[in-house]
């Protein structure tokens, strides 16, 4: 049989797979070649095969691009070089004077991004509470952004409720899908137009590459991204689409044991005397716990926390850890733990955004559960 397989209407797993990929005509190969060809033969002037130019396209690209649509429920997807250059490419679908709502808790870069790079080129900008989007709509909103969960507040938006009132005047409503991924929630079904990713994290899951993705149905739209795609030229190179690629194929495994392994952390640290607060959406008093329930499929890696010793207890903690490296990023096999204020969100530092000072966030990774779980108790025991 060699007719391609109807991935659409097979299981996530088999998806992640086998989409954009098989058997290699010419080879066999199972694996999609990292084929590093920069310029392709043309079989006579302007009449080429499937690609021409490794920056509008190549082979191992496509193969990813085809492989993370299919994982969106999307008809069209385009890798970039990192999250942020696939940010920009979105931010860049609009004009000067168009404006832009941003969540008021979100990933540092993207406010900076919008702020200090997309501002000063004419997009009005604001931050705000999503949960109340009707307030902040105004006649030239062209574009409504969306992080849940949130970076690093474990927030959660309702994303139906965002899409109805942004739809109502035809903005444009972006998801921010690291930290869930495809496995988790999967946007452009709950009416988004546009879901972002940086690959760095969950999707390349080593911490061995960085990269960024962007995911649409809107045919207009694809023309566009795709457009700028090509014509600003942050793209990523073969090896770095093939490592993406590579940890795709393990994505679901690896977030069931994220999530299982996070459910462990949040069990200890809700007990422990020197914790403050415990953010994670699986607990039924998290404000968002119940819209979690209904758009993810569980409740994620990230759990953060504040502690009761404030900001000092904080940094202690964070020195403290023997198996939880003390680093920025998120998403990989290995744990992680930070102090957002100080590190990955001190672009937030004096805006209204800013993180507070004894917020301490993990990444939960897929070591032992009970090896993480010591590794925190014993960092916050001796306190
Ligand atoms: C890391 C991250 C980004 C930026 O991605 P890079 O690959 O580092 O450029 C954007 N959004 C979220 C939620 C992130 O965690």
């Amino acid at each position: 049989m060699d007719d391609p397989l109807d991935l659409t209407a097979l299981g996530f797993e088999t998806r992640a797979i086998h989409g954009g990929t098989g058997p290699d005509g010419v080879s066999g190969a199972v694996n999609t070649p990292i084929n590093v060809s920069s310029t392709f033969k043309q079989d006579a002037v302007g009449e080429y095969r499937a690609f021409d130019y490794a920056r509008t396209g190549n082979p191992t690209r496509a193969s990813l691009e085809a492989n993370l649509a299919v994982l969106e429920g999307a008809t069209f997807g385009f890798a970039f070089a990192s999250g942020m250059a696939a940010e920009d490419a979105v931010m860049r679908l609009l004009h000067p004077g168009d404006h832009l709502i941003l969540p008021s808790d979100m990933y540092g870069g993207t406010f900076r991004l919008a702020t200090q790079v997309l501002a000063p080129a004419g997009l009005e900008v604001e931050t705000g509470d999503l949960d109340h989007l009707g307030d902040l709509m105004r006649p030239n909103t062209r574009m409504v952004w969306i992080e849940t969960p949130t970076n690093p507040r474990l927030r959660i938006i309702d994303i139906r409720a965002v899409v109805e009132v942004a739809h109502r005047q035809g903005a444009l409503v972006v998801v921010d899908n690291t930290f869930a991924t495809p496995w988790l929630q999967q946007p452009l079904s709950l009416g988004a137009d546009i879901v972002v990713h940086s690959t760095t994290k969950y999707l390349g899951g080593h911490s061995d590459v960085v990269g960024g993705f962007v995911a649409t149905n809107n045919p207009e739209l694809a023309d566009r991204i795709g457009f700028l795609q090509n014509a600003a030229g942050a793209v990523p190179g073969p090896f770095d689409c093939f490592l993406v690629q590579r940890g795709i194929k393990t994505l679901s495994i690896r977030m069931e044991r994220h999530c299982s392994n996070a459910l462990a952390v949040v069990e200890m640290l809700v007990e422990h005397p020197a914790v403050a607060t415990v953010l994670h959406p699986s607990l039924p008093g998290h404000d968002g716990h119940e819209t979690a329930r209904r758009q993810m499929r569980a409740y994620g890696g990230m759990v953060s926390f504040t502690l009761g010793g404030g900001e000092s207890a904080a940094l202690d903690v964070c020195q403290r850890t023997r198996i939880f490296t003390l680093a920025e990023s998120l998403g990989a096999v290995e744990s992680l733990i930070e102090n957002p204020s100080r590190m990955t969100h001190a672009s937030l530092a004096s805006s209204t955004s800013a993180v507070p000072a004894d917020l301490v966030r993990l990444s939960v990774g897929l070591e032992s559960a009970d090896d993480l779980v010591a590794d925190i108790r014993q960092a916050l025991d001796s306190l």
